[in-house]
């Protein structure tokens, strides 16, 4: 069979690949500590599950507008609003399959061949294969531990070509952990408005900060940027939502009509009555998503001090999210060998930082709980001390 040309260019995921190894090596019974998790650990707010369940019983279960439930828009609309000071109608907004398919449909609505999108590593690895399949090309610019794995706007502005039509921003970011300071947000907002390209902010680790960083929308910055911008979350990760499947995207009115043409010859409306879980996620009490802070700020705080215990590993201190970006350079390993031998002998799963674009990296996720990651870093030190 021959197959389609663009499946050629994409990458299957390498992070699935140790995942699914792990769990196969769990199935026989084997004592895994996984830090390989991309998901909060914590059940969906029972208010949520309520939500749903009523929307079930009182037959929310048929087609819907395939751009979302307008009441879930409206909510949307003003959850933009309230928080992050973004000024969208229900017209500027689809509710999507996730915050991956709103990325997806992004890119399909907008880039095309001959198209550069610039990507700053380390990156999301869906990222530059959404490009590809949209057949554009991911533009990815490098950077380093010392500059807090943060692209400046001296490197944005020599990046774009006549050929740049967006650049992707994700902070906090998947897999560093790392948050731009509203100034460096502001930085890089001047170089999207002067060279008139599109910036598509995923911020779906908003929620998820610690000792006091600030998260702003590079939408906020000013009319010129909000012009220039698309904002892709969703409501897995904030409200422990993963298998719910609800995300949107907001922005300019022309490109979200597009989108949801998109949408309606692809998947058509997301699960409705999962939309009714995501509407009481917005509208009720967020006391949730302090609770799962207060827990994640427990463990970073371990896992960092545990970290600069053991040689020849480094990382910089995150800013956000649940993972620890770390430097594995010192060992002068590969990051899958590292993560495949680690695996093998001290069985610690680890995502190898190569998915990411940095080899010389391993992404640890603290989404567990704290004697897997007791366990697990007396492990790591182990078999780093063997090496
Ligand atoms: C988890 C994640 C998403 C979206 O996940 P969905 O489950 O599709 O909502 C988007 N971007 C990043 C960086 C993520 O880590």
């Amino acid at each position: 069979m021959k197959l389609a040309s663009r499946v050629g260019q994409v990458t299957p995921s390498l992070t699935l690949a140790i995942d699914s190894k792990a769990k196969a090596m769990k199935a026989e019974g084997i004592d895994v500590c996984s830090f390989s998790a991309g998901e909060p650990d914590f059940d969906t707010p029972q208010h949520v599950k309520d939500a749903a369940k009523l929307a079930l019983d009182q037959g929310k279960t048929r087609y819907g507008p395939a751009a979302g439930e307008p009441k879930l828009r409206d909510a949307i609309a003003k959850k933009l609003q309230n928080d992050n000071h973004l000024n969208y109608q229900r017209e500027n907004i689809i509710v999507t399959n996730g915050g991956k398919h709103s990325l997806f449909n992004l890119m399909l609505a907008l880039i095309e061949p001959g198209d550069e999108v610039i990507i700053p590593a380390p990156f999301w690895l869906s990222y530059p294969e959404m490009v590809k399949i949209a057949g554009g090309t991911p533009v990815i610019v490098n950077t380093t531990q010392a500059s807090g794995y943060k692209i400046t706007p001296d490197q944005l502005r020599q990046t774009i070509t006549p050929q740049t039509k967006l650049f992707v921003l994700n902070s906090p970011s998947n897999p560093t952990g790392m948050v731009y300071s509203p100034d460096e947000i502001r930085a890089l907002a001047e170089v999207v408005i002067e060279s008139d390209i599109l910036v598509v902010s995923d911020e779906i680790y908003e929620k998820i900060l610690y000792d006091g960083a600030e998260h702003l929308s590079i939408g906020a910055v000013s009319e010129e940027a909000f012009k220039r911008t698309i904002i892709s979350n969703g409501f897995a990760k904030a409200y422990s939502m993963t298998g719910w499947r609800v995300g949107y995207l907001a922005g300019p009115l022309e490109l979200i009509k597009a989108t949801i043409t998109i949408q309606s010859h692809a998947t058509s409306n997301v699960c409705t009555f999962a939309q009714y879980g995501a509407i009481a996620a917005l509208e009720n009490s967020q006391d949730f998503v302090q609770q799962m802070l207060d827990a994640f700020i427990g463990r970073r705080k371990f896992i960092l001090e545990r970290i600069s215990t053991i040689p020849n590993l480094s990382c910089p201190k995150p800013d956000g999210a649940f993972y620890v970006f770390i430097d594995i350079s010192k060992t002068g390993m590969t990051s899958i060998d590292f993560c495949k031998e680690l695996l093998e002998k001290q069985n610690v799963a680890a995502v190898p930082g190569v998915a990411f674009g940095a080899d010389q990296c391993i992404r640890l996720s603290y989404a567990t709980d704290m004697t897997t990651i007791e366990t697990g870093l007396d492990r790591l030190d182990k078999f780093v001390r063997s090496l």
